[in-house]
């Protein structure tokens, strides 16, 4: 047998694979609210104006392109920190954070999940459930046993807390926790203040690690109030680890810019943490590159683009909050009985629709309204072109 006669057919991601079924439709009213992507009013990912000027400025200096440090570019880092922790938070001062430049939240996320399992093999992982499609497959792939705890509550449309907390309890010490910090993706429903504090002494409690991922700061309520998150984790002085995602709030999805941080005991601590995550990383591609985090770090660092990011950015959140209204609205209109004023109470991109797999295959091939099969649909992607036409064909399957 030749060498690679035994390779087995991977399954295909299931929402590249809806992607593609996506572009060869023939329909030409058709709508993709399957990715998790953010789309503007006229239905195309936009080019925010601050990125655009940051590359202008970049482009008026061009620099050679070396090798980046391990961690990435200090002052991207720097910025990510202070970002995620606040200015001032004691523990930037204090020199307890250890934080790299990654690839996406994805780099992030595979970053922490390397370093964990070399430092505790023997630890499992949990994800909420459901979850990013990616988070279980990841954590796996890294070496880990992963397991649920439970976090959608169908029956009353948001989060069941008892059975959360009760999963944490019983899991061993040192047991990964993965948390959504805001935006939960794919159901929308993000834990509130009160809920966040009981898991949290849980975690603190049962001496578990918990690993945010904070995909989408910024998407939610505000970039201080989905951050408030950090803090709480903080003021509970607890050890815990956060990815960050620019893929969304910059919309540089290409540009792979993310980063972890670690938040230590102590800076002697920190360094010795920032050595390992430099193996991992230096053990998987070397180093990062140079183009997103430069974009990213000279908008974060320069006010004038600074302010128009948080502009920008907030033009975007709140084009999805007028999206999440106008459906409701046009379900309504459109003979849905029910009532779905749920989806106005989720955060973020994403909404679980609670349709079920057989309606968002009549979406699909009725309708050209194509979702994911869990029932999970982009607001992000709903613009006021074709949304009387998702809401007309959510009701007809209904
Ligand atoms: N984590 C969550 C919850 C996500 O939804 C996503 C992207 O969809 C990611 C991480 C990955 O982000 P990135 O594209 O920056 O790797």
């Amino acid at each position: 047998a030749t060498l690679f006669a035994a390779v087995d057919l991977a399954p295909r991601d299931p929402i590249l694979g809806l992607n593609e079924q996506f572009n060869a439709d023939p329909n030409p009213n058709k709508v993709n609210l399957g990715v998790g992507v953010y789309t503007d009013e006229n239905g195309k990912l936009p080019l925010l104006a601050c990125v655009a000027e940051a590359e202008r400025q970049i482009q008026a200096a061009p620099k050679p392109r070396g090798y980046l440090p391990i961690d990435g570019i200090a002052a991207y880092d720097r910025a990510v920190q202070e970002l995620v922790f606040g200015a001032d938070a004691a523990v930037l001062a204090e020199g307890r954070v250890a934080t790299v430049q990654g690839l996406g939240g994805t780099g992030g996320l595979k970053i922490g999940a390397d370093f964990l399992r070399r430092l505790n093999p023997a630890a499992a992982v949990l994800i909420s459930d459901p979850s990013w499609e990616n988070h279980r497959a990841l954590f796996t792939q890294a070496g880990f046993t992963v397991g649920a705890y439970p976090y959608y509550d169908a029956a009353r449309r948001g989060i069941d807390v008892a059975g959360m907390l009760a999963a944490l309890e019983g899991a061993a010490p040192g047991t990964v926790v993965v948390l959504h910090a805001c935006c939960h993706n794919p159901t929308g429903y993000d834990l509130s203040p009160a809920d966040w504090e009981r898991v949290i002494a849980t975690v603190k409690a049962r001496g578990l690690v918990p690993f945010l991922d904070m995909a989408y700061q910024g998407f939610g309520e505000g970039i201080a109030e989905d951050g408030a998150v950090i803090g709480r984790f903080l003021a509970a002085d607890v050890d815990f680890l956060v990815s960050t995602s620019f893929s969304k709030s910059f919309s540089l999805y290409g540009e792979r810019v993310g980063a972890l941080s670690i938040v230590c005991r102590s800076k002697d601590e920190a360094t010795r943490v920032l050595s390992q995550l430099k193996i991992v990383i230096r053990t998987n591609y070397s180093n990062p590159p140079t183009h997103g985090a430069q974009v990213v770090a000279t908008v974060l660092t320069t006010p004038a683009l600074r302010r128009m990011w948080e502009e920008e950015l907030a033009g975007m959140r709140n084009r999805i909050r007028q999206m999440r209204l106008l459906l409701v609205e046009k379900l309504k209109a459109a003979g849905v009985s029910r009532d779905m004023g749920f989806i106005t109470e989720q955060k973020g991109m994403f909404s679980y629709s609670g349709l079920g797999q057989a309606q968002m295959q009549r979406l699909r091939d009725e309708f050209g309204v194509y979702g994911v099969d869990s029932g999970r649909i982009c607001i992000a992607a709903l613009n006021t072109r074709n949304i009387d036409a998702v809401a007309r064909a959510i009701a007809a399957v209904s």
